[in-house]
């Protein structure tokens, strides 16, 4: 159980950049970084808008000399400094994520930065590289997977609970882009524009999610082939997609299916991850992310609560309100943060035994994001033809 006691040799010294006011993300990792006393946040370039930056930055309790107008200001104001910040956050749309991170690592900077981490496969194998040579870490914040009964379900599938894998249903729908974009905030505007989106809408937006939460639970399946079908529905998004629907085969027989959308018209359901085996099932939403639902075939179906003694010890090891309570996002990216910070100490002391062993989303995960949302690209652009996963 995780019960707030420091884990590493002492808090990190934290910068963000993006997260600001009018950010949609940025208060979940303020909420996780913080949540341990693991990170001090001291520095920031939080908003497109330096005035506004300065002003929230404050607020939070940062010296208003520490809020900079930008990344660039940033990393020269605390480089300079003997107490300058030595990890940064991402929480800026897509386009900028590559050149922040290379600019944070090439200053010497740990990194923790949004999904989709880049735009291709070949900028994250170059930051990992740089990374590598640098002894610096890259997190990701893959903010759903730091849930306890997320590490229930790997375990079980790992102990055989559930048999053979068979079947991978992954869904993630909303209807917040039911609508057209006219009107439509700065949020939705960058999300989709190619040019600061990407190459994808919902796919990198939310489909990355249920894709690295689908490898945690399981790391033993690789997907050979796919098949992505993707559309617009609203016209003016095209070519990127609010919508798409992907086919998997996985390695060892195993069929993945898989629908992202935000025009999921007036569904609030959000998540559902379904893992089938020849035994049993294992069901987990994000709308009820303390409980389990397993199956065995031939058995009432039961549904496990998180913290309960009856779980598996990987699962109750990242707990931290105990059964009863409610366990939320919150703590889920609490988790997330202290395993970034774990890694980033341990790679500091060199610690190769901790850091073989130790599980966080790294730039290897982001970079599988990456590469699954090239192939769903790949698919589509061919009129959503099976392809060969490389
Ligand atoms: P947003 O448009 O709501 O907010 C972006 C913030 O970054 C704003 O404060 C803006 O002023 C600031 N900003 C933009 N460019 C900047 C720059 N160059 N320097 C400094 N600040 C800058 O976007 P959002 O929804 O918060 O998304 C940001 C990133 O987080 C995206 O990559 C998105 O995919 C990701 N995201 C992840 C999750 C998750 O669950 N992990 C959830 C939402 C968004």
């Amino acid at each position: 159980m995780i019960n707030g006691e420091r884990l590493i040799e002492r808090p990190l010294r934290w910068g963000m950049v993006g997260g600001g006011r009018t950010g949609q993300v940025g208060y979940k990792h303020r909420t996780g970084a913080q949540r341990d006393g693991t990170y001090r946040l001291l520095a920031g370039a939080f908003d497109l808008d330096a005035e506004r930056g300065r002003d929230f930055g404050t607020r939070l309790g940062v010296d208003a000399e520490r809020c900079y107008a930008d990344y660039r200001a940033l990393i020269a104001g605390e480089t300079g400094r003997e107490d300058g910040v030595e990890v940064v956050s991402i929480a800026t749309p897509n386009f900028t994520h590559y050149e922040i991170t290379k600019a944070c690592l090439e200053a010497g900077l740990n990194v923790v930065c949004e999904k989709p981490l880049f735009f291709t496969v070949a900028e994250c194998d170059e930051i990992a590289a740089l990374a590598e040579r640098k002894g610096l870490v890259v997190g990701v914040t893959y903010g759903f997977t730091g849930h306890p009964l997320v590490r229930q379900m790997a375990a079980m599938v790992a102990k055989g609970m559930l048999g053979e894998i068979r079947l991978v249903d992954l869904r993630y729908t909303h209807g917040f882009n039911a609508g057209d974009d006219v009107g439509a905030g700065e949020a939705v505007r960058w999300r989709t524009n190619p040019k600061t989106a990407g190459p994808t809408f919902v796919l990198g937006d939310i489909g990355t999610h249920l894709y690295y939460l689908s490898e945690v639970v399981l790391p033993h399946l690789k997907v050979e082939r796919l098949l992505c079908d993707r559309k617009a529905f609203i016209p003016t998004r095209a070519p990127l997609e609010d919508h798409a629907t992907v086919l998997m085969h996985y390695d060892n027989g195993a069929r993945g299916h898989l629908w992202v959308s935000s025009v999921d018209a007036g569904n609030m359901g959000s998540q559902r991850y379904r893992f089938v085996g020849s035994k049993a099932s294992v069901e987990w939403s994000d709308s009820h992310p303390d409980q389990l639902v397993y199956e065995v075939q031939g058995e009432p179906n039961r549904i496990l609560h998180h913290g309960m003694p009856y779980l598996e010890d990987e699962s109750l090891a990242v707990d931290r309100m105990g059964g009863l309570h409610t366990e939320g996002l919150g703590d889920s990216w609490a988790n997330i943060y202290l395993w970034i910070a774990q890694a980033i100490d341990a790679t500091r002391r060199g610690d190769e035994a901790f850091l073989k062993i130790h599980r966080y989303p790294d730039i290897h995960a982001g970079t599988e994001g990456v590469r699954w949302l090239e192939n769903c690209v790949r698919s589509a652009d061919a009129g959503s033809a099976w392809v060969d996963f490389r």
